[in-house]
């Protein structure tokens, strides 16, 4: 095979045919600012409230609780600092999670440098948190839980209606991550009582540099960006109307395929784990086997260091990853990986990869061949293998 066979769409996913489409005129002839009052204007502001409601429609919001920003990251770190801030008064404790993406993680420090105090709740082995655990955490000063819906680099997904309900029993915001199951996995608030939600455009074949934070109606948060009037004050900034347009219209078709790619994803996705798991010696699935988002593989390898083998599977044209892409390129083990107890010379042998309905099942045959292949060579190489084969004998299961 000579073309890209692309595994890494927890990384970004490409830009929907109907997005690009969609966006093309707002970078040429509909050019107006959305504030304007004349024609032109009013064109791109009509488009921003199309792309608002189908993005509201998607999660059974209404329109003006979702709020643009520029991504993901951004949507997290709003949600933190302004609740935070706005809270303060009340008391300065926040409950997270030890596999947050760093978004939110990194997000937390700050505040902590700031003030606050912050609980990082343990993962079982399967990176589940336990609402029991968290109950246990909650203190009289707690004004904010953070808990995000599916883990990036191991996929699992969190029981978000069961936390959802302890906060709203014990009057604490409650935010949610869900960059990574939004428009994966139906998430739909009359299921999920959730007071803030975050969500990112290139996650979902939109475009990059475009995200939403929705904000229930009555929560008072602070705004984030100081400016002008947009996104109702809370937002300031011209709006990125390509860029809310090609989310809308990425959003648009993940609601309407989504049930058919869950099902299509799913098959692939443990057709992959049990090829896998089977077929490759000394070899762990990491994350719950169910409770898992539909296109995410994580699996660890004894005896292979992550970064050899993706850069042989790029050689064979193969776009995977080995944790999320933000830690890539650094030698820290993932802090998912390492909370779910995974020990470090493990979770650095460790390959994520993460499907679109675009992948066909010879595409999924060839990377499980490729991938036996390189982990086989690698590890003719490595003299721990070697010695472990000398005391154990060959191709025992690990
Ligand atoms: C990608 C990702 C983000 C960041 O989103 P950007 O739009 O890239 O800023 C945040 N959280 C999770 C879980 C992600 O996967």
């Amino acid at each position: 095979m000579n073309k890209t066979i692309y595994l890494d769409n927890a990384a970004t996913t490409r830009t929907a045919k109907e997005a690009v489409d969609a966006m093309l005129p707002f970078f040429s002839e509909s050019y107006g600012n959305a504030s304007s009052i004349y024609k032109l204007g009013a064109d791109s502001k009509r488009a921003v409230n199309e792309a608002r409601e189908i993005i509201a429609r998607s999660i059974g919001a209404s329109p003006q609780e979702i709020y643009f920003t520029a991504g993901g990251s951004e949507a997290d770190n709003w949600a933190l600092i302004a609740a935070a801030e706005a809270c303060e008064t009340k008391g300065k404790h926040i409950i997270t999670s030890k596999i947050e993406h760093h978004a939110v993680l990194h997000t937390c420090d700050y505040l902590e440098k700031r003030g606050f105090s912050v609980t990082y709740l343990d993962v079982d082995e399967n990176g589940l948190v336990r609402p029991d655990e968290l109950e246990a955490a909650i203190r009289h000063d707690t004004i904010l839980i953070s808990i995000m819906f599916a883990n990036n680099e191991i996929g699992t997904l969190q029981p978000i209606k069961e936390i959802g309900e302890i906060a709203r029993r014990r009057g604490i915001l409650f935010h949610t991550d869900a960059v990574q199951a939004y428009g994966h996995v139906p998430v739909s608030l009359s299921e999920y009582p959730v007071d803030m939600l975050s969500a990112s455009g290139h996650k979902i074949g939109g475009p990059k540099g475009i995200g939403f934070l929705y904000i229930r109606q009555g929560v008072k948060i602070r705004s984030f960006i100081h400016g002008g009037q947009q996104e109702r004050g809370r937002r300031a900034g011209t709006e990125n109307v390509p860029g809310i347009v090609g989310f809308g219209a990425a959003a648009g078709k993940a609601m309407d395929t989504l049930s058919e790619r869950v099902e299509k994803e799913t098959g692939m996705r443990d057709y992959l784990i049990r090829r896998i798991t089977q077929e490759i010696p000394y070899c762990r699935l990491n994350g719950d086997r169910v409770k898992r988002l539909p296109n995410n593989v994580n699996v660890s390898f004894q005896f292979i260091e992550g970064e050899s083998l993706l850069i042989m599977l790029d050689m064979k044209g193969i776009c995977a990853s080995s944790g999320s892409a933000c830690t890539s390129g650094s030698l820290d083990p993932s802090h998912v990986l390492l909370a779910i107890g995974l020990p470090h010379e493990i979770a650095h042998g460790s390959l994520r990869l993460t499907l679109s309905e675009e992948n066909t099942t010879e595409e999924l045959d060839y990377v499980v061949e490729t991938i036996k292949e390189i982990t086989d060579k690698l590890r003719r190489m490595s003299p721990l293998y070697e010695d472990f084969i000398k005391k154990n004998g060959e191709n025992r299961q690990g």
